[in-house]
């Protein structure tokens, strides 16, 4: 059989970490089966449809690498791949499944869709209906009794009793097909061999496959993956909605995630590897995923998790790759790739990196009384000395570098006869106005430069009595 699966979004202008799931595990069985991986744009709900919205499956499955074998803009065979050109192809189905007695013309106004029994009318009437443009749509007419079952890869055995099944619409009235119709339809035509998408679907299966069984088409191997909760910043489970924290890809990247450190983590989202090993790059996974490995039970979205698992990229990136992430962040001149080395150890979100480097930016207005610290033994004064002899000895540095520094002071240190601790200490902040910084204080020194460092230092000289 040849394996062609299909990640079909609705431009929503939203790609919500279920339907980035969605798109990974079919490219990951594509990739792990010898696949061809499809993109489908399902828009036949005009309603919801938003401007732009294309555009962010684009680029959301361009940044994550799940790149496309067929789709919009690619081509393929099986053409074309958005649904609102495919209409007349779903119109010659319906009328075919008219033909065979499966579906029926539904002329009941909206308030009464329930209620209305149009799959009885004669069919002179509805013929007259038609030729005076009375509005209309196509129903799926359903057995009245029996059982519908298939089988999921996830979830097991499935069974529905056909008097459970309402007469879905298949054709609306504006002429566009349904979901519900239109995937059907598209699934056999595109040659899909496995479907694989949220459970949410689960249960209207059935009436897919009924409509497959009129056609006399193979069904597609199901693959249904499960829910994906969300945590309540009480750690109660919930939904996985916009409270319960970021859900989008984008608003992720924003917060500062790697797309690769995502698809890593939204991986584990109702699969594991079998292993204990859980930092994978999307190659490694394309290797070790497997259709077996994926569970039913709901998947909790877990943010801690999430910073976890980027922070491990984030350390895998070399000083090089790093300093090019760094450069949407520094508007400043720095070497950097030792801004990189300092910082790649010490971030988990790219968002923090803002605040980690704001004090290179700007000379900072050091408040004194961070330097006096009781945990050093500090008063005014001995800062005063420290600073003062530090300035002296670090004027005659030529080399300023890290290393060079570090001697330095560590020789003060023991000239005074201060621990080495308290002098770094009062550099830190005297150069920062900062308690905490990214790197040691010579590190930090080496960032800004002699001249730089030099005068920040002398200027909270200043301030001291
Ligand atoms: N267009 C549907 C959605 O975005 C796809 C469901 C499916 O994969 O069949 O939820």
């Amino acid at each position: 059989m040849e394996i062609r699966v299909r990640y079909a979004p609705s431009p929503t202008g939203y790609m919500h970490v279920g339907n980035l799931r969605s798109a990974l595990y079919n490219y990951l069985v594509a990739k792990s089966l010898g696949g061809k991986f499809i993109l489908r744009i399902e828009d036949t709900d005009q309603k919801r449809k938003v401007d732009g919205a294309e555009k962010i499956i684009f680029d959301t499955l361009e940044q994550t690498g799940l790149v496309c074998d067929e789709g919009p803009g690619i081509g393929g065979n099986f053409g074309p791949y958005v649904q609102s050109e495919r209409k007349e192809i779903y119109n010659k189905h319906a009328l075919e499944l008219i033909g065979k007695g499966d579906a029926y013309y539904c002329f009941c106004a909206k308030s009464e869709e329930n209620k209305c029994d149009c799959k009885n009318l004669d069919p002179k009437l509805v013929e007259n209906y038609i030729s005076s443009d009375k509005n209309y749509v196509i129903r799926q007419k359903m057995p009245e009794c029996g059982i519908s079952s298939f089988d999921d890869v996830v979830f097991g055995h499935i069974e529905i009793e056909n008097d459970q099944l309402e007469d879905q619409i298949l054709i609306k009235s504006d002429g566009m097909p349904t979901y519900n119709f239109a995937n059907v339809i598209d699934d056999h035509l595109m040659r899909i061999s496995h479907v694989i998408r949220g459970c949410e679907y689960l249960s209207a299966t059935p009436k897919y496959n009924l409509l497959y069984k009129s056609f006399g088409w193979e069904i597609p191997i199901y693959v249904h993956l499960p829910l994906i909760m969300g945590k309540n910043p009480d750690g109660s489970v919930t939904k996985l909605s916009k409270r319960a924290g970021a859900v989008s890809f984008v608003d992720l990247v924003n917060e500062g995630y790697l797309p690769e450190a995502i698809i890593n983590y939204i991986s584990f989202l109702g699969w594991n590897p079998g292993s204990t090993q859980e930092i994978f790059s999307l190659d490694e996974l394309e290797k070790v995923f497997s259709i077996d490995n994926i569970r039913k039970s709901p998947a909790i979205f877990d943010y801690e998790k999430l910073a976890w698992v980027n922070e491990h990229h984030i350390k895998m990136k070399s000083d090089e790759e790093f300093a090019d992430i760094l450069r949407k962040y520094v508007d400043f001149e720095t070497n950097l790739i030792k801004l990189a080395k300092i910082l790649k150890p010490r971030v988990s979100k790219l968002s923090q990196i803002e605040n980690m480097i704001d004090f290179f930016r700007q000379r900072p207005d050091v408040d004194k009384n961070l330097i006096m610290n009781k945990k050093n033994k500090l008063d005014e004064k001995i800062a005063k000395e420290i600073l003062s002899n530090s300035i002296e000895v670090l004027e005659k540095v030529d080399r300023w570098e890290n290393s060079v520094l570090f001697e330095n002071l560590s020789s003060l240190s023991t000239q005074m006869n201060i621990k080495k601790n308290a002098i770094m200490w009062v550099i830190r902040v005297s150069a920062s106005g900062k308690e905490v910084t990214p790197g040691g204080a010579t590190e930090v020194l080496e960032i800004l430069g002699k001249e730089e460092s030099i005068i920040r230092l002398k200027n909270v000289l200043n301030k001291l009595v």
